[in-house]
């Protein structure tokens, strides 16, 4: 059954819970994403953050607990219907902590091969080169060069991603997941690796892909630099559990967010 549903959210989780053999990686979390916004998850390493992302884009089957998500036609989808793989149909996103891109073919190549599950023609158009199939990649060739110019990344267009700065292919990454022209774009540890200064880039690009495309983006990070720069909303846990939701101002003094960081000093 549908919950009453809010239409300013885009998804809203409730009551996840996700066990490993005891473990209660995730244990009964509820929380909403408006539309539009950008959202930051955080906690400490083992908090339960790749564990929830998982479950959302359905990698993991919740052991308890429901995800509704609103598609582009305002319809509101209970997850449980979908399989991992045909999650991106319904306009989720994901980007892999490992980058995806193929490094020896160029970077506009790489957008053009991300764009492919948008493709509407057959298999048929396909094979048989019709005017159609070269309508549809011509339109294509031209999304992926305006989504390189407005990312600031139309520079690197005939290099192969080989060799360019890991924040350059960071970037272009994302720039990869909107040739699909998703609705909502889910980052697991995106500046993993990043220094401060490629990370503030990172986050102009998350505000740009905010503004330019009007996505709405699911940020999972450790580190709070990024989160806090960046997002309307943020949620704290830890150990499966939720410790704050609120401004990046008011989940950053919590004092319970603050402890459960302190707990891990060093590790990192
Ligand atoms: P985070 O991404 O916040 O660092 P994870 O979601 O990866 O945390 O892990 C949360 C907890 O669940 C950890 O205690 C981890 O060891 C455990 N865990 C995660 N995945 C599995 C799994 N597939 N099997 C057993 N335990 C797991
Ligand atoms: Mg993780």
């Amino acid at each position: 059954m549908e919950p009453a549903w809010n239409d300013k959210h885009i998804i809203s989780l409730r009551n996840i819970k996700m066990y490993f053999q005891g473990i209660k990686a995730v244990d009964d979390l509820s929380f909403d994403i408006n539309e539009g916004e950008i959202f930051g998850l955080i906690g400490p390493n083992g908090a339960g953050k790749s564990t929830l992302f998982n479950c959302i884009t359905r990698f993991y089957k919740p052991t308890e607990g429901k995800v509704y998500y609103k598609d582009g036609q305002g319809k509101v989808l209970d997850l449980d219907d979908y399989k991992a793989h045909d999650i991106a149909k319904t306009g989720i996103m994901r980007t892999f902590q490992n980058l995806e891109l193929v490094l020896y073919v160029s970077v506009l190549e790489n957008l053009l091969i991300g764009g492919h599950i948008y493709y509407n023609s057959g298999l048929f158009h396909q094979f048989l080169r019709t005017k159609k199939i070269k309508n549809e990649e011509a339109q294509n060739k031209a999304r992926a060069e305006e989504i390189l110019e407005k990312l600031n990344l139309i520079q690197y267009k005939g290099m192969f991603p080989a060799g360019l700065p890991y924040g350059v292919l960071k970037k272009i990454e994302l720039a990869r997941v909107l040739m699909t022209k998703p609705r909502l774009i889910i980052l697991d540890e995106p500046a993993a690796g990043l220094n401060d200064a490629e990370t503030e880039e990172l986050a102009e690009t998350i505000r740009q892909i905010r503004k330019e495309y009007n996505c709405t983006i699911f940020l999972v990070e450790h580190d709070m630099n990024l989160v806090m720069g960046v997002c309307d909303t943020v949620c704290a846990i830890s150990f499966g559990k939720m410790l704050a939701i609120g401004t990046p101002e008011e989940v950053q003094n919590s004092p319970l967010v603050q402890e459960a960081y302190l707990g891990e000093k060093g590790d990192d």
